[in-house]
């Protein structure tokens, strides 16, 4: 964690330097207090990306009113009904598209590649419940700066840290994106990814994960989540050789439907995604292990994938080595891990397409990326999607309005439409062409209100 904390002065210039580079003081105030609705705006774009068909519109406005988007519409068209005090805002030279997504964050926690094999206990046994709030503050904003405006955050956020981060955001006190929370993962007996006494291990555990051993303890588990105000329920079928077992897995999704939650499920193994599958969840993640047959179940079933491929292409070596000098042993552990990513990730990734499932993508980022933000970080997964063989058209789509649809949120987000949230980021080239424009996001609107704006 020292990390984050020496780099809270190069912090404060960043934020300083965008302060100036800001349009206008009436959008600065507009940012600090999102509370007070903004003035109608009329954005004229250059182009807009209408995610859904692929196309691009030209000559359009986008007219923005009380933080949604009124009407989409010719420019010209548009001219004749804006308010006279109206804001303009001139893309004319830019692609604006809808607000990015991260379907699989973790703004909780920025671990260090140094300490590879307990740097989830670094955060949940060495940092109190306020400083990972505080922690989460900054991830957030550095997100939003990056263009998401939505996060769904699927664990590692303490017992309600995430959950309160949204509320956070949307009183005002902190900028973020809109934060959809899970609040602590159910997992089987032992947690997730912590090497700890067992004998000493629950005390720690209980703090940043919600073991199940019966399918008692899963309803339970699940109502104790909403009460702590989670949306949804994320669940780790399996770590390891550790398993939630099938009677578990389908009291956790009958209980979180019956509160209207979602149930997502990190599923890396056979067994743990055919149980996930069988329970009827709603979306699995990372699913390393998929086959055909399943893709076809949860077609069949409206089942969303979340594929988290962030770190393919030897990306994992290249943040790791930014800290850490590999021995022979990791090079060997490098030299195999990319060997099998590099065979396998490209093939699931031409298998969920030609599927026909549908899916969305997640950055997984929970690391602290030395010389990068939060959100610059977690934009790293557009390039490694595009590497693994996924068309830009298809990677936006799943950022924007596959997104929405897998948060429930399709009416709200996902697109720029009339009716939608005022969700809007802008890029300078073209993203259905190098969907590494999306690493390069100049332009930030979020409910309306201007967080950025480095368009000239
Ligand atoms: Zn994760």
């Amino acid at each position: 964690m020292l990390g984050i904390l020496k780099s809270k002065g190069e912090f404060v210039l960043r934020k300083l330097s965008m302060v100036i580079s800001c349009i206008s003081i009436a959008a600065m105030v507009a940012a600090q207090v999102p509370t007070t609705p903004p003035k109608p705006t009329l954005i004229k774009a250059g182009r807009i990306l209408d995610v859904r068909t692929g196309k691009y519109l030209t000559g359009q406005g986008i007219l923005v009113e009380d933080g949604k988007i009124k009407q989409v519409a010719a420019l010209a068209d548009l001219a004749g009904h804006v308010a006279k005090d109206a804001v303009t805002i001139d893309l004319s030279k830019a692609t604006a598209l809808p607000g990015l997504a991260d379907c699989h964050a973790h703004l909780l926690i920025a671990a260090l590649a140094a300490n590879a094999r307990n740097n989830i206990l670094d955060a949940v046994a060495g940092m109190s419940a306020s400083e990972r709030a505080l922690l989460g503050a900054r991830m957030a904003r550095e997100d939003l700066e990056s263009g998401f405006t939505t996060v769904r955050n699927v664990g590692h956020s303490g017992v309600d840290g995430d959950a309160a981060l949204r509320d956070a955001i949307e009183a005002g006190w902190v900028q973020g994106p809109r934060i959809q929370a899970s609040c602590r993962k159910l997992t089987p007996p032992g947690g997730q990814a912590v090497h700890l006494n067992p004998a000493l291990a629950a005390k720690v555990i209980d703090l940043e994960f919600l073991p199940v051993g019966s399918p008692d303890e899963a309803r339970q588990a699940v109502r104790e989540n909403r009460f702590y105000g989670a949306d949804l329920i994320k669940v780790v079928a399996d770590d390891g050789s550790r398993f939630v077992t099938a009677e578990e897995m389908k009291a956790i999704v009958e209980e979180a439907h019956r509160s209207k939650m979602k149930v997502t499920v990190h599923a890396t193994t056979a067994t743990g995604i055919q149980t996930a599958i069988d329970a009827g969840v709603d979306c699995i993640e990372h699913g390393d292990a998929i086959t055909d047959e399943m893709l076809k179940q949860m077609k069949d079933k409206g089942i969303f994938f979340d594929l988290t491929e962030t770190f393919a292409g030897g990306r994992l070596r290249a943040f790791v080595q930014k800290s850490v000098v590999l021995s022979p042993e990791d090079e060997q552990w490098f030299a195999q891990y990319e060997g099998f990513v590099n065979r396998e990730a490209p093939l699931r990734v031409q298998r969920v397409l030609k599927s026909g499932v549908k899916f969305a993508i997640g950055s997984d980022m929970w690391f602290d990326y030395p010389g990068k933000t939060r959100g610059q970080a977690t934009a790293i997964m557009f390039a490694s999607l595009r590497d693994l063989g996924m068309p830009p058209r298809d990677v936006i789509r799943a950022a924007t309005s596959g997104a929405a649809e897998l948060l429930g949120w399709q009416d709200r987000i996902g697109a720029i439409e009339s009716g939608m949230l005022a969700d809007v980021v802008a890029v300078s080239g073209d993203p259905l062409e190098d969907v590494t424009e999306l690493e390069r996001v100049h332009f930030v609107m979020k409910g309306g209100v201007v967080v950025k704006n480095e368009i000239h």
